[in-house]
């Protein structure tokens, strides 16, 4: 099996090193992801702007290929230039912090792996709820191998994409594993606004967001709950339960 493995963080980034070393096993893995830390850059690609790519090493030995582009742009250029097709499995992640709710939409990692599943590879992201102790990327890592091994030997076909969270983990290991539909309530968030020189305001958007009350059957209920959240994801934004009323509107009466 081809596994392209990416992220959002950047190529050094703790999380994909760990995700490295727990899917080794399971194919020829090649690395192609962002020089730098590309967090919330969501589905956006380079367009205007060339980009370079460059083989690094780490610890004197070979590592992967380093992007100077967004993680949409990695997948892209790993399979059409850097690794070649046929790409069997994207991994992205794991990144450091949770992709759920309306911040699927937000999240590099999750379009990263989302762009594997547009050109037709099982794809999976992974994501690392943060708490107020540090990371433990191994048992990250352990626990994504194991929910990746059941997605594989069950419903992972060319073109499906998931998006797999993993609770915070200072109250120890999660309690299970759930499959949830994406949260779409809104979140509560604010702006740091400072007064800066020549009359000018400063706009920052602060990191202490927090979710509204979570329905238990989502994936933001699910982390809430301590559980491992599994929420199948699919590219195709069309809202098919309005398709109908939209067909009933007089558009036959637009002037052409
Ligand atoms: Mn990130």
């Amino acid at each position: 099996m081809r596994i392209l493995l990416t992220n959002d963080d950047g190529i050094l980034a703790p999380g994909l090193r760990a995700l490295h070393r727990a899917a080794a096993d399971l194919g020829e893995i090649h690395v192609v992801a962002p020089w730098s830390p590309q967090s919330a850059a969501g589905h956006s690609i380079t367009l205007h702007d060339r980009m370079t790519a460059e083989r690094i090493e780490v610890d004197g030995a070979p590592w992967g290929i380093r992007v100077d582009g967004r993680p949409a742009d990695c997948v892209k250029l790993a399979f059409k230039e850097l690794v070649g097709e046929p790409i069997d499995l994207v991994l992205s992640g794991i990144n450091h912090g949770a992709n759920v709710g309306i911040n699927v939409l937000y999240s590099g990692t999750v379009a990263a792996a989302a762009e594997g599943a547009i050109l037709g590879a099982r794809a999976v992201a992974f994501s690392q709820a943060l708490g107020r102790t540090a990371v433990d990327y191994e048992a990250s890592a352990r626990r994504c191998r194991a929910v990746l091994d059941v997605l594989l030997a069950g419903d992972l076909g060319p073109g499906h994409l998931v998006a797999v969270n993993l609770p915070i983990q200072d109250d120890g290991p999660p309690v299970g594993v759930r499959v949830d539909r994406q949260a779409v309530g809104r979140i509560r968030e604010s702006y740091a606004v400072q007064a800066g020189e020549k009359g000018r305001t400063w706009y920052q958007l602060t990191d202490g967001y927090e979710y509204n009350a979570p329905s238990p059957d989502t994936d933001v209920g699910a982390l809430h709950d301590r559980y491992i959240s599994v929420t199948p994801l699919h590219v195709d934004l069309t809202d098919t339960r309005r398709l109908e009323a939209l067909r009933a509107l007089p558009f036959g009466e637009v002037p052409l």
